[in-house]
């Protein structure tokens, strides 16, 4: 596996791979890596050429500084995870190469609409925006064929989905399916900072999604929500929500329709928030 850690080293390198036919699979990802990672890294090598991960925890998409100081690194051990899943290429940038402007620089802002204000975005300002910011500036370096995400950050995808209506960027979304721990518990690597304790509170995140979509067609909506958040407020947690929302456009929903619903949760649990979404 390559490592580029300065851009214009690796945009050179993907031209040239590009210019020979490649199709080109790119993993953006905050590192600490877990198997969820793993297996965005293993579709993408199934699916194209040339498989590149870059690990950047971009400060512009925290709003909580705490939890950006705290963000697990766990380099040395994501590599060997990377290279045996198959990537080609790791970009590891640092802060200064993804932003030479400096972090608090005036950065465009996205029209992300309504997607910007829900659920998410409402409990986390600011956040979609920089996800956009560091996605876009990802996409100009690699300019891949196929880019591969999970649908564990649900609202994200979709974000992400209309930066390239916004951008016009060429590129294959494939939204792939969260992987879960044996309990239940969505991957996350977050979950590393979890006390032992916590680790086993987790999981009532699941349980009540899960409960939630096995019920979606026997009860009312209020009732399924409320149920959940008493769990989970019962189990610890401080809930910042519970909803049930259309699959495809994430306006929130008081009954059933006919296409695609997701369930979506986000909780704290001490100091961790964990949120986690099933589609119904
Ligand atoms: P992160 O490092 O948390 O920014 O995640 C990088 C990518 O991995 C994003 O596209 C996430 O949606 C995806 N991802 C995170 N957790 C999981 C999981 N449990 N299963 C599948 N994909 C995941």
């Amino acid at each position: 596996m390559y490592l580029f850690k300065q851009r214009a080293a690796l945009r050179d390198f993907l031209e040239q791979e590009k210019k020979a036919g490649k199709r080109v699979g790119f993993v953006p990802t905050m590192g600490a890596l877990h198997e969820g990672h793993l297996s965005l890294v293993r579709d993408a090598k199934e699916q194209t050429d040339l498989v590149v991960c870059s690990i950047f925890v971009n400060p512009t998409q925290f709003n909580d500084p705490k939890d950006f100081e705290k963000y697990p690194v766990t380099i040395n051990e994501d590599i060997q995870k990377l290279t045996g899943a198959g990537a080609d290429v790791l970009f590891l940038p640092a802060v200064t190469e993804m932003y030479p402007e400096g972090v608090n620089a005036q950065h465009p802002a996205y029209d992300f609409g309504y997607l910007e204000t829900a659920l998410e975005g409402a409990h986390r300002p600011n956040h979609f925006q920089g996800v956009g910011i560091i996605v876009h500036k990802l996409l100009d370096i690699v300019s891949p064929t196929d880019l591969f995400m999970g649908q564990k950050d649900f609202q994200q995808c979709m974000i992400i989905k209309r930066l390239l209506e916004i951008t016009g960027i060429p590129c294959v979304l494939h939204i792939r399916p969260t992987l879960r721990e044996a309990d239940g518990l969505a991957m996350s690597s977050r979950n590393m900072r979890l006390s032992a304790e916590e680790r086993k509170t987790a999981v009532q995140v699941s349980r009540s999604l899960k409960t939630l979509v096995r019920n979606i067609r026997l009860q009312p909506f209020g009732e399924l929500k409320e149920t959940a958040r008493n769990e989970l407020k019962n189990a610890g947690f401080l809930v910042d929500y519970i909803e049930i929302a259309d699959a495809g456009n994430l306006q929130l929903l008081s009954g059933p329709i006919p296409g695609p619903m997701v369930a979506l949760a986000a909780a704290k649990l001490g100091e961790i928030r964990l949120i986690d979404n099933m589609l119904v």
